[in-house]
């Protein structure tokens, strides 16, 4: 199958991307590269374009024909959000508004929406379902929020397929070397945690460690990306005309950050200095999936999510020479 894959020149798009051309699909990546990275984009052809551009979707869809659309392309975060949120309703909103229109045009009747465990907010029980109730607390889950409404709608409209993941913590990087997380500015804790060990950052700030949790700091679910890979590429079997799904990606495990800490001492041999500092605003306590429907639905469950395996795919990573982040400081 034909797949366009908005933002697959950025972490989980390109994995994503990869994990298709593997089951023996075509990824043909769509992306403005504007925080993607162009050498992340090599496993089918790259369109250079803006997903929230009606001219350059319909160009894209038109000359490759692709019969399904996942869609990663958005910004992604939290911080950012706070200070500027037109910018992510604009590109987020916007775009998905854009891309469900062009593929009405091109009759592509299947979508799949890289959505966040950001949208429930601050749960009420933990491990979380998707029938809790969704009350994001910042405007990049309101936007992704957002789109999982217009998803909703217009699959009951237009007949389309849309499934909705919503990832906890994604992490690590294929172990082939080549492609992994490359954010500028870094704000996830376990790349920090690793360019502390790489001698890269001064050390690592815990955000928090007063949280009512076992160790007094905050708990998540961490899912190794290629395991997030392979549940996109089964949400695309899931079909059935007006048809909707929201779905958690996790392993149902929660890690704390000490526990990260610990790990990426173990995993790198290096010491490096590790300070508490006051929380961070918007960071719920605890964050693990209920992953039950999506072994239900897809089959899946996360294969390849235990600590010991994210941090060291991620610490080859973050020395890896494809790294576009390598050689900077
Ligand atoms: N965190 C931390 N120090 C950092 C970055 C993150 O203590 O420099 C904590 C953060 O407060 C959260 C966890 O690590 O509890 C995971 O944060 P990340 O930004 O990786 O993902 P999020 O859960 O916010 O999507």
């Amino acid at each position: 199958m034909k797949v366009l894959v908005t933002g697959g020149a950025g972490y989980i798009g390109s994995h994503t991307a990869k994990r298709l051309a593997e089951h023996g699909h075509t990824p043909i990546t769509f992306d403005n590269l504007s925080t993607g990275h162009r050498a992340l984009a090599r496993f089918g052809p790259l369109v250079v374009g803006d997903v929230t551009d009606p001219a350059a979707l319909d160009a894209a869809i038109s000359a490759h024909r692709p019969e399904a659309i996942v869609h990663f392309a958005a910004l992604s975060q939290v911080g950012e959000s706070m200070q500027r949120p037109e910018l992510y309703f604009r590109n987020n909103v916007g775009g998905t508004v854009a891309l469900v229109e062009a593929a009405l045009r091109g009759r592509i009747g299947t979508f799949v929406f890289s959505s966040t465990a950001a949208t429930y907010g601050i749960p009420s029980h933990v491990p979380i379902l998707e029938t809790q109730a969704v009350q994001p607390i910042n405007p990049y889950g309101e936007s992704k929020l957002a789109c999982e409404m217009l998803l909703r709608s217009a699959s009951a409209a237009h007949g389309l397929s849309c499934t909705a993941l919503r990832y906890f913590n994604a992490a690590g990087a294929d172990p082939g070397g080549l492609i992994g997380e490359a954010h500028d500015p870094e704000t996830h804790a376990i790349p920090l945690l690793l360019m502390a060990a790489a001698g890269k950052r001064a050390g690592f700030a815990i955000f928090g460690d007063d949280y009512d949790t076992p160790d007094g700091t905050c708990i998540r679910d961490y899912l190794h990306v290629t395991d997030l890979a392979e549940a996109h590429v089964r949400a695309l079997t899931l079909s059935g005309a007006a048809r909707f799904e929201a779905i958690n990606l996790g392993t149902g495990h929660g890690q704390s950050v000490r526990e990260l800490v610990d790990a990426a001492r173990a995993v790198t041999g290096r010491d490096f200095r590790v300070e508490a500092r006051p929380r961070r605003a918007g960071d719920p306590p605890s964050l693990v999936a209920d992953a039950g429907k999506a072994l239900d639905l897809l089959g899946w469950k996360a294969e390849h999510s235990s600590l010991d395996h994210i941090m060291r795919t991620a610490w080859d990573w973050t020395n890896a020479p494809a790294n576009p982040l390598h050689n900077r400081g």
